[in-house]
This record gives structure tokens, sequence and C-alpha cells, in this order.
């Protein structure tokens, strides 16, 4: 017989929430993950753009509380073998590596440069070292990402993208805006007021308005953490707040100086007073290390590797011609690439075989046809001359026939008209 089917009321249906009564271990994978990523060591890459003596080393330096770019190698790149055709002063990028550990965490970071940028106003291809250096970091990485062992890939990709203001007070450059928008949606573009205590804080803050003011009007793409809306309270605010400090006035100092009530901090000192780098009353740094280090440097990387990269290969592979789609990998896979590669030559030969074969079954039927034409011709000419034969025959006969019936008669002389009536009733 058969079982009716069971039919479930939504009452029935319930949904079982259990607390585990054994311990299965996934809490653990954080922990695993945290070992893992600490024994790999993190990476991080950035590069500052800047013109000379804007404080991009100092920054760095302060940045990671460490001599990881050093001032005076960059004065002697730009004075040794730079000067380009033009007179004008060449722009070189350099890259500097510094391995760093703090509580047992490893952080490699690497810090770009580009000496000699807005050094003359007679180079016009100021940017072009820069772009090319990005787009050639995307490239290796591009390159790497096809090759058969993923794991071991080293992401040289920058990360992020301090360009250095200077602190006119005015607003921004011709040069600023041009290089920004030329890199803006390759990198995580980060604005900075340099050397911001040289500016009084309402000049910082007019400043500032002009700046946002300029970027969004040439639709110039800044960096901005994301905030969720289900993080908790403090977290969002804090984002919010380091949003609201765009673009960031620093100043940068590895040097400790004393402070007029006693206190050792990192600053500069002025005859009326001391301007301390790590006070957020002062100014902004503490905000930027935030955002780069603290509490952003995986949202950083992970919007390079999801967001500017990839549109950096889709883009790039388009340009090759392979539209992006589950195939693009195929098309990098040797051996899948060589499998095509030979089906699509073999597809060429049973074509070419193909197209012979016609060839020559059109020419063979050509060749029978005209054969076949001559020997119609043939036979009809063969016809006619039969035809022309049997006629001459058939005529010869007849004469012959005639010459008989005419031999056959009475010799008779020549008759004049007169004597035919004669001759005629003779006959009859
Ligand atoms: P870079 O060429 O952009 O790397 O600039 P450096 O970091 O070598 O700094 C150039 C000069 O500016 C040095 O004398 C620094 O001491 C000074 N400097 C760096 N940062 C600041 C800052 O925030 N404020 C002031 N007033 N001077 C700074």
């Amino acid at each position: 017989s058969v079982k009716s089917p069971i039919t479930y009321t939504p009452q029935d249906i319930k949904i079982i929430k259990k607390v585990l009564n054994g311990y299965v271990g996934f809490a653990n994978l954080p922990k695993q993950w945290h070992r893992k990523s600490v024994r790999r060591g993190f990476t991080f890459n950035i590069m500052a753009i800047g013109e000379s003596g804007l404080g991009k080393a100092t920054l760095i330096n302060t940045l990671f509380n460490r001599e990881i770019v050093n001032h005076r190698d960059d004065e002697e790149t730009v004075e040794e073998d730079t000067e380009d055709k033009e007179g004008g002063v060449a722009v070189k990028i350099r890259s500097t590596k510094a391995e760093i550990e703090e509580d047992g965490v490893k952080l490699k970071v690497s810090v770009i440069t580009a000496p000699g940028f807005g050094e003359s106003i007679n180079n016009t291809d100021y940017w072009k070292p820069i772009v090319d250096e990005i787009n050639s970091r995307f490239d290796s990485y591009l390159e790497a990402e096809c090759k058969i062992n993923r794991s071991t890939i080293v992401d040289d990709r920058i990360h992020a993208f301090l360009y250095f203001i200077e602190p006119t007070g005015h607003s921004l450059r011709a040069l600023d805006i041009a290089m920004m928008k030329l890199v803006h949606e390759k990198v995580n573009l980060i604005p900075i007021i340099a050397k911001s205590d040289t500016l009084t804080d309402d000049e910082i803050v007019e400043f500032k308005q002009r700046i946002l003011a300029d970027i969004a009007h040439q639709g110039i793409k800044i960096f901005t953490p994301e905030a969720p809306g289900d993080d908790d309270e403090e977290t969002v605010s804090n984002t919010q707040s380091i949003i609201d400090t765009f673009p960031f006035a620093v100043v940068g100092s590895t040097k400790e100086v004393q402070t007029p009530d006693g206190r050792t901090v990192r600053g500069r000192q002025y005859p009326w007073g001391v301007i301390e780098v790590d006070n957020e009353a002062h100014n902004d740094f503490v905000k930027l290390r935030q955002l780069l280090i603290r509490n952003f440097l995986e949202e950083l990387k992970e919007h390079t590797a999801n967001v500017l990269y990839e549109n950096y290969r889709t883009e790039k592979l388009k340009k090759m011609g392979i539209e992006q789609d589950s195939t693009v990998f195929r098309e990098f896979d040797p051996l899948a690439k060589q499998q095509e590669e030979r089906a699509l030559h073999e597809a060429k030969l049973a074509k070419m075989e193909a197209e012979m074969k016609s060839v020559f079954q059109q020419k063979v039927s050509e060749k029978e046809k005209k054969l076949q034409r001559s020997e119609a011709d043939l036979f009809a000419r063969h016809k006619e001359m039969k035809d022309k034969l049997t006629k001459q025959i058939k005529i010869l006969e007849e004469k012959k026939v005639q010459l008989e019936k005419q031999r056959s008669l009475p010799q008779e002389p020549m008759v004049q008209p007169a004597q035919q009536k004669t001759r005629k009733g003779f006959l009859r």
C-alpha cells in the first residue's frame, strides 16, 4: 500500500537552538587564524608622495616610531643622476623596506617615495614614474596569481597613498589635482596637510574646507573607512570622527621634547611653546595613525585587493580582449591554455581538410560535367554527320534510281518542242 505523504503545518516546524554539550572546537578559529597570521607576519606598503621637504620621511618615521626612511638618501638620489633631457629634475622611485615587531607581531613595511616629484616645472611627466610604479605592482600580482602556487604570492601592491599637500592655506594647486586624479582609482588616496604647525587653527579649518570642496568638485575619490551600522556605537562614532577630520593636518617629529608642565613628548619646540605630535588637540596625527595602522590597516588592504586591484584587473583583461567571467583563469592556466590551443589547431586542420575535400569534389564534378558536355557534343556531331551522310546516301540512291530508269528507256534523238506533241500522242 502507498503511504500518504506527511504534511507539516507551521506549528510542527521547530528550529532547534542548542548549546553544544561537548566542545567541538571552532571557537578556536580566531586563535588559529591569529597564530597563522602572526607567524606569517603582515605586510603594508605605503606610497608617500609630495614635494621634497614637506616632511614625508619624518612623518613615516613618526608613524612607526623608527628611522625607516633616511632623509639624506632621498636628497642624494635627487642630486646624483636625475637631470632629464630638458634640464628638469626627473622623478625617481625609491622603495625602503623594514621589518618591525611589536608584542611578537611582525609587520613588514614598505615605503615608496618619489624623490624629485614637483621639483621642476619643466618636467611634464612628473606623474608617470608614480603611475607606472602602481601599475607594475598590480601587474606583478596579476602575473603571480596566474602561476600554479598561489599561496606564496608576495603582495607588493600599494595599500595606502599619502599625498602631502603644501601648507599654503590657499587651495589645491593644479599639480595636486592632476596627481590625485591620476591615482585615485588605483590606490587608497589619503590627502594630508603637511607641516600643519606652520598654519594657525583658523587657517587649517578654512584650508581643509577648500581642499574638500576642490576634491568634491574634481570628483576625486579619497579613502573613506566604513562604519557599518551593526558595529558597536563606539566604533561607529570613532570612525565618523576620523572621517570628519579629513584631510588630516599633521605634524611629524621623532624627537622628544619637554613640555612646560614637565612631560616628555614627541613634538616640535617653538619659542612660544611645544606642538605635541600625539596630542589630538594639537594636530590630526593620532587620527591618521588610527586610520593607517591601528584600526583600518586590514580594511585598506582589503579595499586594495577587492576593489582597486579587481577594477584594474578587469580593465586590463578587457583590454586584452578577454571578457571577465569564470573562464578568465582558464586563459591563464597553462595546461588549459595548451589544450585550448591544441583544440583550436585541430579545428583549423579539420576545417582545412573539409575545404580541400570540397574543392576537390567541386573540381571533379566540374571535370565530369565538362566531359559529359564534350561527350554529348561528340554524340551530337556524330549524329549530325550521320544524318548528313544518310541524307547524302539517300540523295545518291535516288539519283541512281533515276539514272537507271533513264538508262532502261530507248535512246531517242533530241526533239523540238513542236514534235513533242507527237511524241506525247505516241506515248498515249
Ligand atoms: P621630505 O623631503 O618630504 O621627506 O621631508 P623631511 O621629512 O626630510 O623633512 C624636511 C624638513 O622638514 C626637515 O627639516 C624636518 O625636520 C622638517 N619637518 C618635518 N616634518 C615637519 C612638521 O610637521 N613641521 C615642521 N615645521 N617641520 C617639519
